[in-house]
This record gives C-alpha cells, sequence and structure tokens, in this order.
C-alpha cells in the first residue's frame, strides 16, 4: 500500500470539545446540516453525508475523509477540534482528573491538540502546565488554547529539561504527558498535524543515526518526567513506527535509574485503553515486559495514522489504585 491509498483509509476524525458543548448537542448540530448518523463505522471512502461515533474514543465523531470542515460554523469557533483517531488515545489513557486541586504537565504541548483534551477531560478544572519550546509553535499553541478556550492551561515557553522538578510551583503534578519530537514516520495523513519539519527525503526521516539521536532525546525526556516527586502516571507517545523510538525507549526507560529509583513500572494492558486490538512488538520489548501493556496503531491498516502509546505507573499507586 502506498502512502497516498493508506490516507485514503483514514477518515476524518472530529473530536467534540466537550468544553462547550456535549457530543449529543454536536449530532443534533450534524444533523440539521443533512448529515445521517450510522450506528455502524462509516467508511472512510462514502461519499454521502454520514457519520458515526467512534468506538474507542469517547466524544470522537468520525466521518468520510473528503469531508471539509474548513468553513464550518463549529469547527470555526473552537467547538469541534480536528484530530486523527491515534492522537487522541493518550489523553484517554492519562485520565487526569477533573478536580480543583488536579495539576498536570503537558510537556511537549503545541499545537495544542493533546493539550485541549486534556482540558475537556478535566473540564477545565485544576491546573495543566502546558510546556512548549519553539517559540513559533508555542504562538500557535496559545491561538489553539484561546480558540478551544481551555481556562485551566498555562502555556509556558520553556524547554521542559530545563524544568526544575522540585519547583515547589510543580510540588502538586500527578499526570504528565509526554508527546515529544519523532521521526512522524508514521504520519500519512498530515491534514490535521502541523509537522515540525518537511523533510524531503524519506531517507532522512528514518535514517539510523537520526532515530538513534529522537531516541536519546525521548529517553532523556521520559526519566525527567520520572523525577517529579508526585508524579504518578507518565504517558509517552509518538507518531513513529520504529520500534527504536517506541519500544526501546521504553525498555531503556525502564532499565533506568530514575525508574528503578522512583518505582515506575507500566500500567498493565486493562489500564491503557484495553479495547484496542493492536499493541507493542514483544520481540521488541525487555524479556518480562508485557507487550500487551503498550498500544500501537498501524497506519491506514487501523484507519489511523501510525502511533504509539506506553504509560509508566509509579508502583506504589499501582498498587493503591489495584486495592
Ligand atoms: N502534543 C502536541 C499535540 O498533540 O498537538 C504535539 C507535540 S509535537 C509531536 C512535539 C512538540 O514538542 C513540538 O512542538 C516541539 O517543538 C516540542 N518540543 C520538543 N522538545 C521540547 C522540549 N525539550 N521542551 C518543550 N517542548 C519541546
Amino acid at each position: 500500500q502506498s502512502a497516498d491509498e493508506r490516507s485514503v483509509a483514514i477518515p476524518r476524525y472530529v473530536r467534540v470539545n466537550t468544553a462547550l458543548w456535549t457530543t449529543e448537542q454536536a449530532i443534533e448540530y450534524f444533523g440539521s446540516l443533512g448529515f445521517t448518523l450510522f450506528t455502524d463505522p462509516v467508511s472512510p471512502s462514502a461519499q454521502g453525508k454520514e457519520f458515526s461515533k467512534d468506538i474507542h474514543v469517547p466524544n470522537l465523531l468520525v466521518f468520510p475523509s473528503q469531508t471539509s470542515f474548513a468553513d464550518d460554523y463549529a469547527y470555526q469557533n473552537g467547538k469541534l477540534i480536528l484530530q486523527d483517531k491515534a492522537s487522541c488515545f493518550p489523553a484517554v489513557v492519562l485520565a487526569p482528573p477533573a478536580s480543583d486541586d488536579a495539576a498536570v504537565i503537558d510537556a511537549t504541548a503545541a499545537p495544542g491538540n493533546k493539550t485541549s483534551h486534556l482540558s475537556a477531560i478535566m473540564k477545565n478544572r485544576g491546573k495543566i502546565y502546558a510546556f512548549e519550546r519553539d517559540r513559533k509553535r508555542f504562538t500557535t499553541l496559545e491561538t489553539m488554547l484561546a480558540k478551544a478556550q481551555c481556562s485551566n492551561v498555562h502555556p509556558v515557553n520553556t524547554d521542559f529539561l530545563l524544568v526544575d522538578p522540585y519547583d515547589e510551583k510543580y510540588g502538586a503534578v500527578t499526570h504528565i504527558l509526554l508527546d515529544p519530537s519523532c521521526s512522524g514516520s508514521g504520519i500519512v495523513n498530515r491534514l490535521d498535524h502541523l509537522v515540525e519539519s518537511d523533510p524531503k527525503e524519506a531517507d532522512a526521516i528514518n535514517s539510523d543515526s537520526r532515530l538513534s539521536k529522537l531516541a536519546a532525546f525521548q529517553l532523556k525526556m521520559i526519566k525527567h518526567a520520572m523525577q517529579f516527586p508526585k508524579v504518578k502516571k507518565i504517558v509517552y507517545s509518538t507518531c513513529s513506527i520504529h520500534a527504536t523510538e517506541n519500544e526501546h525507549v521504553v525498555r531503556d526507560a525502564l532499565a533506568s535509574a530514575e525508574a528503578n529509583e522512583n518505582s515506575f513500572a507500566l500500567a498493565p494492558r486493562n489500564e491503557a485503553l484495553p479495547s484496542w486490538p493492536r499493541r507493542g512488538l514483544s520481540d521488541e520489548m525487555a524479556s518480562g515486559e508485557d507487550a500487551s501493556s503498550v498500544i500501537r496503531c498501524s497506519p491506514g491498516e487501523d484507519h489511523t495514522n501510525g502511533f504509539f502509546v506506553s504509560c509508566f505507573i509509579r508502583r506504589a499507586a499501582q498498587s493503591e489504585s489495584s486495592s
């Protein structure tokens, strides 16, 4: 399958921004525009005005791939967010609480799709510190957060690696979302992605030396996240299909001193989107680690872009939650 063929196999996913209205209201709205709601998943290649509710991600609607939202009133007003299904998984797995004392970090936030998703899950309560290192992308993040009316987000234009985990400002942080720069090798449909760079050569994206550099950076980011004293859950995701950036980074993070000192382990499958069938590559994990704890999406085949999601939990938190 070519990248174009895989791209055609991806429907148009639209996340309802539940900070501004409900999915029932959005369904009514689309009904008034002449769309028909189907119980069965719509085909990406359907030509009519039809849609369905996604079966894995709450508040996600699925339309045929050719559906355009550029002129849509609700999209223009931040009530709908165009976001690939797989890229909705990290916030669903992190599942931060909707409480006034909740404190969450989105370590690599721009353009802000996942930040606004976290904000909606938290019902705009508590606090999300959204870090973004790049100045231009930070401006995009601010625009996106304003449009989606995320009032519980504090965006900060800084490098997450320079944020002191022991700063008392972050003393209450319990959940961290880590979706750092990656090769982007899983992306076959760039429509809803603001890519960081657009290397012309596929070889450049996938070269071993580039992947090793990215993996070293990704590992550093996870180890940094593990040092926040109260953090009990860290979700690490990429839009890469390479084990070097996925299972291998997870394996190395679990073997690190930071994971051992702070007692981090992988959350079991039943805490990480258990209904999603495609899981990690067991040959690429450390022996003794359960590859079904992590999530993979195969570009095109799963009606999504290629994606990877893992969830680290502090062991003490694990026994608390299971007791
Ligand atoms: N989570 C975002 C979303 O769903 O909209 C996409 C994040 S994108 C894959 C990675 C982002 O991390 C880029 O905007 C990049 O500039 C930023 N970034 C990379 N290294 C960073 C660092 N050390 N600290 C903060 N941001 C960083």
